[in-house]
């Protein structure tokens, strides 16, 4: 049976992106890659289902043990490591659980059929539907949608291929999670598109900044800094500038710098919560900044 209480936990479970990171020079902030656990309002949502999702699928099992769980699981995209830890997530191997996956279509195939892709023989012994949970895929057509009393919103990424970020209201306050993401805004100041071109980029920041508008919690890809965004135009991933400048402008309370850069390491990883800081208090800004860090629980009244 799922926690009752009132308020809303976060915990971070993965917070690396693109790879997992293990190593001595991880150990702070953790390397494994994107999952994030929301509970409230009686629910368990599951952000992302990195590596990050095996050490919570662990967590859950010890903590229900007999009792059956009822679990949402909400996919931003397809991408390796979006999706690497769901085969090794205990719960799902449970024929007492109920897994719910959503996500919108995964790269042209279809959410269902690329998580099962990963499944396949060459790849893993257990194919997705020989998984003894009760595994539901359900491909979202709409851009709100609820699990039980929490209402959810999602939104389109500049990501290659089909991103999302979604935005969860919780009783106890609300979360926005946008974990790969690259702000419009500067692609089209710093590299030279015509003056129509900025116009749109700005356009399309604005519904981003609408999307996270308020946020209590906002937890969004800020892998590069600037020196490095330079070098990464157009993968699909942000810069720390930009994200504290669209965190502040949109008035959120609480920013996570998110899927971390496998090539940086926990002092890194500081020094870049440090600098996002100091932007913030340069702009008279109240915003808290921090880097999210795995293991870290985060409640909301
Ligand atoms: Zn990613
Ligand atoms: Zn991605």
């Amino acid at each position: 049976m799922a926690s009752t209480s009132p308020g809303c936990r976060i915990k971070f479970w993965g917070v690396r992106g693109s790879i997992p990171t293990p190593g001595p020079g991880t150990v702070e902030y953790g390397g494994n890659t994107s999952c994030v656990e929301v509970r409230a309002d009686g629910q368990i949502l599951i952000l992302d289902a990195g590596t990050g999702i095996r050490p919570l699928g662990l967590a859950l099992a010890a903590e229900f043990q007999q009792s059956p769980m009822d679990i949402t699981v909400l996919i931003s995209h397809t991408h390796w490591d979006h999706i690497q830890g769901f085969p090794f997530f205990t719960p799902a191997y449970n024929p007492r659980n109920k897994v719910r996956i959503l996500g919108y279509e995964g790269a042209r195939a279809g959410l269902a059929t690329t998580l099962a892709g990963q499944m396949e023989s060459p790849y893993f012994p257990i194919a997705l539907q020989e998984m003894p949970g009760n595994i539901l895929i359900e491909e979202l057509k709409e851009l709100s949608f609820e699990v039980g009393e929490v209402k959810a919103a999602a939104w389109f990424m500049n990501h290659p291929g089909i991103a999302v970020g979604y935005r969860l209201f919780t009783s106890g306050g609300s979360v926005a999670y946008v974990p790969d993401n690259e702000p419009f805004g500067r692609q089209g100041v710093s590299h030279g598109v015509t003056e129509a071109g900025e116009t749109s980029a700005f356009a399309m920041d604005e519904k981003l900044i609408e999307f996270i508008r308020e946020a209590d919690v906002l937890i969004i890809d800020s892998q590069y800094n600037e020196a490095e965004y330079d070098a990464h135009v157009g993968w699909g991933h942000g810069c720390v500038d930009d994200v504290v400048d669209l965190a502040i402008e949109a008035c959120v309370k609480h920013l996570f710098l998110f899927h971390h850069d496998p090539c940086h390491d926990d002092a890194f990883v500081s020094d870049m919560a440090a600098s996002a800081r100091k932007r913030a208090a340069a702009q008279g800004s109240a915003l808290k900044i921090d880097a999210a860090r795995e293991g870290e629980e985060v409640l909301l009244p």
